[in-house]
């Protein structure tokens, strides 16, 4: 763990463009090793179940910062919204005026990230970039969520260099939304690159990395 760790972080050194957080992502592992990486000093983790993070909840270092990153349901909103940083999977309106509803009867404001299905892929959640534009400034309406910036996931290739253009293409927009400057709209968090990846989403600008397996294996 601590040899992956090095070498990821050697990583972000060398191919990140500016500060980087690294999430590990522990959804299969045990309380034990999730408590683990948080003591090697990563405590940003991230969950993708609402269940699983609702187990291992009691027993979670408090000095863990929990991203929820998995396609969220609504009626388990009411289970994470207290505990968790940011929610970087929010992938319909539905679910941020949820997030918002309960985030107000729990009196907080909430981050949260808007997802984008950049590839177009009819097996991912996210919204379309053409969707974007409307639904960032309905979302920014809501007055106990926060956008603090976009998620996309790449789709699934052998060479990561297929999917550099699709990294590029997510930072434009970021920068884009950054310019207008929309209230309510932050673009603080471009939370791209996972295992396969990273290494070009940090080169095209992720600023939040979500790794699983490179760092666990
Ligand atoms: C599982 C998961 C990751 C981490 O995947 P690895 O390939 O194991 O690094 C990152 N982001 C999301 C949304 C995930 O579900």
């Amino acid at each position: 763990m601590i040899d992956n760790l090095n070498h990821i972080r050697d990583m972000i050194d060398r191919h990140g463009q500016g500060e980087v957080t690294l999430i590990a992502v522990t959804k299969y592992q045990t309380i034990e090793d999730t408590n683990a990486i948080i003591e090697l000093g990563v405590k940003d983790i991230g969950e993708s179940r609402a269940q699983d993070l609702e187990q291992k909840l009691p027993d979670i270092s408090p000095e863990a910062r929990i991203h929820f990153i998995g396609h969220l349901q609504r009626n388990k909103v009411k289970d994470i919204i207290r505990h968790v940083t940011l929610i970087h999977s929010v992938d319909s309106f539905r679910l941020a005026r949820q997030i918002d509803r309960l985030a107000r009867e729990n009196e907080l404001v909430m981050d949260i990230l808007v997802q984008v299905n950049i590839a177009h892929e009819d097996a991912k959640w996210g919204f379309d970039e053409d969707e974007l534009d409307q639904v960032l400034q309905d979302i920014a309406e809501l007055p106990n969520v926060r956008i603090q910036g976009l998620m996309m996931m790449a789709p699934m290739v052998e060479d990561p260099e297929e999917v550099r253009g699709y990294f590029r293409k997510m930072k434009e927009l970021f920068d884009y939304y950054a310019d207008l400057n929309y209230n309510n709209v932050y673009m603080k968090y471009l939370s791209m690159g996972m295992t396969n990846d990273y290494k070009i989403a940090l080169e095209e600008g992720s600023n939040m990395i979500r790794i699983g397996t490179a760092l666990f294996q």
